[in-house]
């Protein structure tokens, strides 16, 4: 598992974000499971979870493997289990910039606030540092 490439990334991004910006540890767990009943937290039915943020303990918590729902053509479900490291650059970094969103609107608007559980917004966020990073030929 080549843990190494994704926390090489958290620090590309650390080095992009304003340094006023949240710069939450990083956890791993071998599952979504584990990851979920580590941080007290019960998954939704059909909702996959690639990672969790915990602003009790400030932490990004990832799965290093992730089971992905999937269609096929006949429309029947079925769960693909991908480690993380199947994941591009880009995807690694938007996940964690997705979290780092979570924890920047909960510390600007409060953790009950409608931004702190806005994931549209969060993602646009994560889409906004994405883009820069390629921009810089970071990732
Ligand atoms: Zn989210």
């Amino acid at each position: 598992m080549n843990l190494k490439r994704v926390l090489d990334i958290y620090e590309l991004i650390k080095m992009e974000l304003p340094r006023t910006y949240p710069r939450p540890k990083l956890a791993f767990f071998e599952d979504e499971e584990s990851m979920l009943k580590n941080n007290r937290m019960r998954v939704k039915k059909n909702e996959n979870v690639y990672a969790v943020v915990n602003p009790e303990t400030f932490t990004i918590n990832l799965p290093l493997n992730m089971a992905l729902e999937y269609t096929n053509s006949k429309g029947n479900d079925y769960t693909k289990t991908v480690p993380i490291n199947k994941f591009s650059d880009e995807e690694i970094a938007h996940t964690i910039l997705h979290e780092i969103a979570h924890l920047y609107f909960g510390e600007r608007y409060g953790y009950e606030s409608k931004q702190y559980s806005d994931e549209k917004g969060c993602d646009r966020f994560a889409n906004r540092w994405v883009r820069k990073l390629k921009k810089d030929k970071l990732i």
